[in-house]
């Protein structure tokens, strides 16, 4: 056993819960089952004998027991029965997982819904652990469409989290003339079965649990005063349709932040591009005098999750450009003052590339600009 092995334990248990996620979206009525999550667990448990920590493997063996015991604690807590010195030599504090916090929280009963974190330490993962989710096979459908396609689907759904079925057909009309366009757009959203509420924090829907709401990111119930009837949607007659949760949290929470940037420099009268060459990366930006900066908008709220990210991917898109920034919503940084230096730390040898919070990106583009005009005075 060593780092890797349990690097993939934690990739497949998180891996598991969205499975299990998925599963019960499509028959709420059985108890979903994953493989991966057994693995995963499995994999975990055995680490734990092998350190001598966990003795009596048995008491956690079945996922019952196991979700029960471990997947609502943070994931250093996973490791309470362990030898302090196991640990230390394994380095395991260094490790990302280490300092996630829990991967799920109780839905009801013994039903759990993953956490933002658990999503994000999956999607820090390598990519091959990801294959046939949700959001995969969407970005596999996409790439597929010429530029001006892909933008325009890839557009839409990020500022149409939920539509109306009037919506739904005027778009699929509009896409009639390219058939994988309309595939794909109408293989992102899904039928609203349960009653919800429209999410006042991404626009999602948001429905009311036993335990408490659950919108696609657990953040959303942490912060949102208690429901209204304004924010009810009103599904009785059927014909609302919202994103699948894998593509909203992939494609459209993340995606605010990309038009937003698009919309600042369009004010600003400056040449933008959103996803150029079918999404290297997500907006180019271009100054008077004609110097390019690539910006990739990042939406991982755990620091530790975008600096494994950017470790595990490779370089910044390649092209010719002064500056690249990952750049992050500011709230992120509120709870967490020292969220660009985590990251940063992984950018030490990238002379022109930095993380920033989206307020300093702005001042950053403003000053860039005000300089090609002082030139030519
Ligand atoms: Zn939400």
């Amino acid at each position: 056993m060593d780092t890797a092995f349990m690097r993939k334990a934690f990739a497949l248990i998180a891996k598991g819960l969205v499975e299990k996620e998925q599963l019960l979206q499509k028959e709420p009525a059985r108890y979903p089952y994953s493989k991966a999550l057994q693995h995963g667990i499995n994999m975990f448990l055995a680490a734990g004998v092998q350190s001598g920590a966990v003795r009596d493997m048995a008491r956690y063996a079945d996922e019952t027991s196991f979700l029960g015991h471990f997947i609502t604690k943070p994931i250093c807590e996973w490791f309470a029965e362990w030898d302090p010195h196991t640990i230390a030599s394994l380095n395991l504090q260094e490790e990302p997982f280490y300092n996630y916090g829990a991967f799920a929280y109780q839905r009801s009963g013994n039903l759990f819904s993953p956490s933002s974190d658990c999503y994000e330490y999956l999607e820090s993962q390598d990519s091959d652990i990801m294959d046939g989710t949700d959001e995969r096979v969407l970005y596999e459908k996409i790439k597929a469409l010429g530029q001006e396609t892909y933008t325009r689907l890839r557009r839409y759904i990020i500022e149409h989290p939920i539509i109306s079925i009037e919506e739904r057909r005027s778009m699929s009309l509009e896409l009639a003339d390219t058939p994988d366009a309309k595939e794909a757009f109408q293989f992102a959203y899904e039928e609203v079965l349960e009653d919800s509420y429209r999410c006042p924090c991404c626009g999602w829907t948001m429905t009311r649990g036993k335990y408490g709401y659950l919108c696609h990111s657990s953040h959303c119930a942490d912060v949102i005063p208690d429901l209204t009837d304004e924010m009810k949607l009103d599904a009785s007659g059927g014909g609302l349709y919202r994103l699948k949760k894998g593509i909203m949290r992939y494609f459209a929470a993340p995606g605010k932040l990309e038009i937003a940037i698009a919309a600042f420099c369009e004010k600003k009268k400056m040449h933008w591009e959103l996803w150029p060459q079918m999404d290297q990366y997500d907006v180019k930006v271009q100054f008077s005098d004609r110097a390019i900066w690539e910006i990739d908008a990042k939406a991982y709220r755990n620091p530790i999750a975008l600096r494994t990210k950017i470790l595990n991917d490779s370089e910044f898109p390649t092209g010719d450009y002064e500056r690249g920034y990952y750049v992050v919503p500011d709230e992120y940084t509120k709870t967490q003052n020292n969220y660009t230096a985590i990251v940063n730390r992984a950018l030490e040898n990238r002379k022109n590339v930095t993380c920033v919070t989206w307020k300093t990106l702005k001042r950053e583009i403003n000053k860039r600009e005000a300089a090609c005009h002082e030139e030519q005075q």
